[in-house]
């Protein structure tokens, strides 16, 4: 099947989507307003399709749709979770299945997005990672993730979704050319303030330099999960590439940004990184550039034998480290019941979805 030429209007940036309005109306010979009509249409009534923007005559939903496209992702699984949180596997224009999770706490939601079909970092402690890499997302099916989330959330009474993070399937910042774009949507287009967006990286270090340079705060978080580069190396392949001094180098560059706040991840696995004396070097590290530290109870995967540590040693690390004056939390596990490893629905679909094609062949 040819590939739909057709623009995506959810792909475009909002002043992308401004000029593109405006040239295609006035080629009609239309008034500019149109232009402004979509949009409302767009950012703030989510429509899915040119046929519900009924305040457009028809023959201008008719050419609207035949100049572009609107692709949003569509559910394909749901998920709840008995502590509220929510997963979504949804199933992109060309049959490709991504996750998002909602995570709601006291005082937020927290929508928790993917960037990639996938990922190609191979982190040993991830689903994803295991599953290998099949495609970048595009800036339209980044910010469409969040579209149909909030519509779920709207008509289940889930509230509003007070905040977003780039930590669900893929590497955010190896797709550098769908991330730039995306986050500039969701901010500019849906009004989601850019302190509450944040971007996580295994340590993508261009990537990391980009974002200290945009002008917006958006709220950066590094996968750490090792204090040395040596212990580090066992867990995310990519600290061969770039090596955690330059990381954190590169990481100093976006703290100089003033207000623009980091977070380090540190998921904690029994025996492998959960050694009392790493408290001392992590908390080097999180004091160098003001990080938060989140400290993760490993969510075993299906590929992986290790553990979770034990919430004793993950105590002594909570202690050890605010003992020297680094900002810390234990973050809860959330939806153990329902997959809750990112990229493990995903993988648990496709395992199904394989077999149905085996017994096909039979
Ligand atoms: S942790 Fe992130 S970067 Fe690493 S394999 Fe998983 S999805 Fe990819």
């Amino acid at each position: 099947m040819a590939a739909d030429a057709r623009p995506d209007l959810l792909s475009l940036t909002p002043v992308e989507l401004r000029a593109s309005l405006e040239e295609h109306f006035s080629s009609r010979g239309q008034p500019s307003y149109r232009a402004g009509q979509v949009e409302k249409w767009i950012y703030e009534r989510l429509a899915s399709s040119v046929d519900e923007m009924t305040d457009l005559p028809a023959a201008e939903r008719e050419a609207l749709s035949e100049a572009f496209r609107i692709d949003e992702p569509v559910p394909d699984t749901v998920q709840r979770s008995k502590d509220g949180t929510v997963k979504h596997l949804w199933r992109l224009a060309d049959g490709e299945l991504v996750e998002s999770v909602l995570i709601p706490t006291e005082r937020r939601l927290t929508l928790c997005i993917s960037s990639q079909a996938g990922c190609a970092m191979g982190c040993t402690f991830c689903a994803t990672g295991w599953g290998g890499f099949d495609r970048h997302l595009t800036p339209g099916e980044i910010a469409g993730q969040y579209r149909a989330s909030r519509r779920w959330a709207d008509e289940n009474d889930s509230g509003p979704i007070s905040n977003i993070v780039y930590m669900g399937m893929g590497e955010p910042l190896a797709n550098r050319n769908a991330i730039h774009p995306s986050l500039t949507i969701l901010n500019q287009g849906y009004g989601v303030g850019a302190r509450r967006i944040t971007v996580s990286t295994v340590g993508v270090v261009p990537g990391i330099v980009e974002l200290a340079e945009r002008p917006e705060q958006f709220r950066l978080a590094l996968s750490l999960h090792a204090p040395s580069s040596e212990l580090r190396r066992e867990l995310i392949p990519l600290e061969r590439r770039h090596p955690l001094p330059e990381v954190l180098a590169a990481l100093e560059r976006f703290d100089d940004g003033g207000g623009k706040r980091i977070t380090f991840e540190y998921t904690m696995i029994a025996g492998v990184n959960d050694a009392p004396q790493l408290i001392g070097p992590l908390g080097d590290l999180a004091l160098r550039v003001h990080a938060f530290v989140n400290l993760i109870p490993f969510n075993p995967i299906p590929y992986q034998s290790w553990g979770p540590s034990s919430p004793e040693r993950i105590r002594d690390f909570e202690r050890g480290l605010a003992a020297r004056g680094v900002s810390v939390a234990v973050r809860e596990t959330r939806g153990r019941d329902i997959d809750a490893a990112c990229g493990q629905l995903r993988g648990h679909t496709l395992v199904q979805i394989d077999r149905k094609r085996a017994r096909a062949k039979v």
